[in-house]
C-alpha cells in the first residue's frame, strides 16, 4: 500500500491541536493508503508538546519533532518534510484552516500522476478587506517580478510526491519562501480548489509586519528586479541632473552668475541624496540576505524525535 505523511507544523496550537487531530483522523481512517501524522512542534511555549505526546499515545500511527527553539512556520516545514520517507507528503496548518476533508481530493490528483497538488480557495472568510487588498497586490507584483510563477490564494497546504519531496530537500536556502520554492522545483503541478475557514480557535501569527516581512522575503529571494530599479532611478536621476547642469551652464554662460537658486541647489541635493539612500537601502537588503546565506547555519535544530511507528 503506499504511503502518506501528513506534517503538521505546531507552535502554541494546544488550542485546537485535539480537534484537529480528531477531524484529521476521521479524514485518514478513510483513505486507501498506509497513512501517519507528523506533528512538529515549532518551540511552542504553551502545552503544545504536552498534547501532542498524548497524540502519540493515543494513536500510534501519529509521530513528532520538537525543533529546539521557535524556528518560524518555513523552517518548521522543511524539518517535518526532512524526516518524510513515505510516497508522498500533505502539509497542513494545524488551525483547521486548512480542511483535513481535502487531503482525499489531492491524493486523488497524486495518483492521477501529479507531483505537487496544491489547494487554492476560492474565498477568503473572516478576513478583513485590507487582509485580501494586501495579499492580492503581493500575488500581483511576484507575478510580474519574478520568473517564478506562485500560484495565486495558494497557502502551503498541499501533496508532494516522492521526488517533489526529494527535490525540495535539495534546496537549503536560509530564505525559505516556501511557496515560491514549492512552484520552483517544477515537475508535473496542478490546482484543487476550496472553500477557506476561518481560523477555529487561538490566534493567527501572522501580523502585517511579519506578513510584509514575507512578502520582501518572496521578492528579494525570488526576483532581482529592485536591484534593476534601482539601476533604473540612478540612471534616471544622473540624466536629469545633466541635462539640468548643461541648462544652468549655459544660462551662466550668457546671463552672468549672480547668486541666487538656493531653492534649485536644495532641491537637487535632497532629491538625489534620497535616491542614493533608497538605491543603498535595497542594495542592503541583497547584501543582508546573501550575507545570512553565507554563514550556512543549520536550518533547524530537533530537541526531540518520535518518528511514526514503520509502515506495515
Ligand atoms: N506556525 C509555526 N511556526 C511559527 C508560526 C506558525 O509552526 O512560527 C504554524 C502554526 O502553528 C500553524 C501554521 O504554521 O499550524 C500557520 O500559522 P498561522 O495560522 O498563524 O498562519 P495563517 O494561517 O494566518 O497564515
Ligand atoms: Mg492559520
Amino acid at each position: 500500500m503506499p504511503q502518506l505523511t501528513v506534517v503538521v507544523p505546531a507552535y502554541n496550537e494546544s488550542a485546537v491541536l485535539r480537534l484537529f487531530h480528531q477531524r484529521l483522523g476521521k479524514v485518514l481512517d478513510q483513505l486507501p493508503l498506509d497513512c501517519n501524522v507528523l506533528y512538529v512542534d515549532d518551540g511552542s511555549s504553551d502545552d503544545t508538546w504536552a498534547i501532542i505526546e498524548q497524540l502519540l499515545i493515543e494513536d500510534p500511527r501519529s509521530g513528532a519533532i520538537k525543533l529546539s527553539r521557535n524556528f518560524g512556520k518555513e523552517a518548521a516545514l522543511t524539518a517535518g518534510l526532512d524526516a518524510v520517507t513515505a510516497d508522498a507528503a500533505v502539509v497542513i496548518d494545524a488551525d483547521l484552516q486548512d480542511p483535513p476533508e481535502l487531503i482525499p481530493a489531492l491524493v486523488e490528483q497524486w495518483q492521477a500522476g501529479y507531483d505537487v497538488v496544491y489547494a487554492t480557495r476560492s474565498a477568503r472568510e473572516g478576513e478583513s478587506g485590507f487582509k485580501r487588498f494586501t495579499a492580492a497586490a503581493f500575488y500581483r507584483s511576484m507575478e510580474r517580478l519574478s520568473n517564478t510563477a506562485i500560484p495565486r490564494d495558494t497557502g502551503d497546504f498541499r501533496l508532494l510526491s516522492r521526488r517533489a519531496l526529494d527535490a525540495l530537500g535539495q534546496l537549503r536556502e536560509r530564505q525559505r519562501f516556501m511557496k515560491g520554492l514549492f512552484s520552483w522545483i517544477g515537475f508535473r503541478q496542478t490546482a484543487v480548489r476550496y472553500l477557506r475557514e476561518p481560523r477555529q480557535a487561538g490566534t493567527t501569527k501572522w501580523n502585517y509586519w511579519r506578513l510584509g516581512q514575507l512578502a520582501i522575503e518572496g521578492i528579494t529571494s525570488f526576483s532581482t528586479a529592485p536591484l534593476r530599479l534601482a539601476t533604473w532611478v540612478g540612471m534616471a536621476s544622473a540624466g536629469l541632473a545633466f541635462v539640468y547642469g548643461l541648462w544652468v551652464l549655459i544660462h551662466s554662460l550668457i546671463y552672468g552668475d549672480p547668486v541666487r537658486g538656493y531653492p534649485t541647489l536644495i532641491l537637487v541635493i535632497l532629491f538625489l541624496g534620497g535616491v542614493q539612500l533608497l538605491a543603498l537601502g535595497v542594495i542592503g537588503e541583497y547584501l543582508g540576505r546573501s550575507y545570512a546565506e553565507s554563514k550556512q547555519r543549520p536550518l533547524y535544530f530537533v530537541e526531540e524525535q518520535r518518528l511514526p511507528r514503520a509502515p506495515r
